[in-house]
């Protein structure tokens, strides 16, 4: 039979979203170590967590045996709403590029929140609602997390508080407006209305804020409040179930041609749409049949994976949640401001740490200007507006390719392009003014942050 040509899009259809996530931790033969109490220092129990998080997805976290985990029919009811999402095959800048290479991408960004965090967030709110939830808390800091959860809990029925770091509020007050829209109430962090946010004002008046801190006071708020719970949009291992969406989408695309990778690239930030893009190839790279070349792309400007330690430390800076161990430039590093929102924060998922530190993906770390010189490149030649955290995969796609047409290998890149720019034009205003910093931590900046891990005999 004839080869098909491969179309500009592949589209699955409605009956081919998945049934079922894919759970990397069954995959990976040597497991991320567990979550501690800090109190105890022994490892969180089920019970203890079920205090913060829904319980469903307290088990899927702790989940380390079962490869799939069913999707429930309303689940995939809301999926229907968005996905699947497309899978374009780059022509366009393949050609601009010159290169031999096939370059592929996921776009996530065909939904009103604009982003892959709606992969969750819709899991997320159904399984509050399903334990009899009335309502939940969140934090968020460039905006896409807190607009994702707002339409889900408006879908699902559940009340809605989002902490939103105070510097995005003002940059961004449409997005405030959007999550407002979808029925929530958004607070900017640091606030008066914890003590987690109180003594932060305290400390540092006048502060922006940070996303560990709206973490902190979205989880003490969720605890004292009755009846709810805390969602968090990235890091954890049933965030990255979630997302899983997206590489088991991406593969079932691909096989209806019958392309196979050889790279595979997303920009990491707490390590969400990465780990679930990658999943099911990563799955099988683990069991010996494949060998992709897995790489995570962070900014040079909060860049955990390339200069962090990979140690156990807090996951918000008011240091009230777990201990995770994971890659981390310290709960109180403070990165310069940048326009990558949604990559600044100073841990990594457990299971991309775990993942990166036994050798099965590497890291690359970007600057800045190079990103937004590649969001551009890619806006004319491609037609999408990209997200700037996007733009550090797009980056390194090129990059990629563009080794290609030096050695004329025809490598098959796959890269997550996980959401649009639009809400982003501040930051695309800067870059054509040429206005845009290129911060980058030196290693006083980087030790200030490495002082703040707890000094715990787990990390002696
Ligand atoms: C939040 C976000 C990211 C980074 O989060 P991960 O959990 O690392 O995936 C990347 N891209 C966009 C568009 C985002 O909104």
């Amino acid at each position: 039979m004839a080869k098909l040509p491969i179309p500009y899009k592949i589209y699955l259809s409605e009956e081919e979203i998945p049934r079922q996530w894919y759970n990397l931790n069954a995959a990976m033969k040597v497991k991320h170590a567990p979550f501690l109490d800090p109190a105890t220092g022994m490892p969180c129990t089920a019970d203890a967590l079920e205090q913060v998080f829904c319980g469903a997805c307290v088990a899927q976290e702790q989940n380390k045996t079962d490869l799939y985990i069913d999707i429930p029919e309303e689940i995939r009811d809301f999926y229907k709403m968005y996905r699947p999402s497309p899978l374009v095959r780059a022509y366009c800048l393949e050609k601009a590029l010159g290169t031999p290479a096939e370059i592929y991408y996921k776009f996530e960004g065909n939904n009103t929140s604009g982003s892959h965090k709606l992969n969750s967030a819709a899991a997320q709110a159904y399984y509050a609602k399903k334990q009899g939830l009335e309502s939940v808390t969140t934090e968020t800091g460039a905006g896409q997390w807190g607009t994702a959860l707002s339409m889900a809990c408006a879908y699902y029925g559940l009340d809605l508080t989002v902490y939103m770091v105070k510097v995005s509020c003002e940059q961004k007050p449409y997005r405030k407006e959007v999550m407002r829209t979808y029925g929530a109430a958004v607070i900017p962090s640091p606030s008066d209305t914890t003590e987690a946010g109180r003594k932060i004002l305290r400390e540092f008046p006048g502060t922006g804020g940070s996303l560990g801190c709206a973490i902190g006071e979205a989880v003490e708020k969720a605890v004292v409040t009755p009846s709810c719970r805390y969602v968090l949009g990235s890091v954890l291992d049933h965030v990255l179930l979630h997302q899983s969406v997206i590489g088991l989408e991406s593969k079932a695309a691909l096989a209806k041609y019958g392309i196979e990778p050889d790279i595979v690239i997303g920009c990491v930030g707490g390590g969400s749409n990465y780990g679930g893009l990658i999943a099911p190839f990563m799955g099988e790279k683990i069991a010996g049949k494949n060998d992709i070349d897995f790489i995570g792309v962070e900014p040079a400007s909060c860049p955990s994976l390339t200069r962090g330690k990979y140690v156990y430390d807090y996951c918000d800076s008011a240091r009230i949640t777990p201990l995770a161990k994971m890659y981390t430039l310290g709960c109180g590093f403070m990165p310069a401001p940048s326009h990558a929102g949604g990559l600044r924060y100073h841990g990594m998922s457990p299971v991309v740490s775990e993942l990166y530190h036994q050798g099965w993906m590497r890291a690359v770390a970007v600057g800045q200007n190079k990103v937004f010189e590649a969001a551009e490149y890619f806006a004319r030649v491609e037609g999408i507006l990209p997200a700037p955290e996007s733009a550090h995969a797009i980056r390194v796609a090129i990059d990629e390719a563009l080794r290609c047409r030096e050695t004329g290998k025809k490598k098959r890149i796959l890269f997550g392009l996980t959401g649009t720019g639009y809400f982003d034009m501040a930051a695309y205003k800067r870059y054509n003014d040429g206005e845009m910093s290129d911060t980058v931590p030196t290693d006083a900046d980087l030790a200030a942050g490495f002082a703040t891990i707890p000094d715990i005999p787990a990390n002696k």
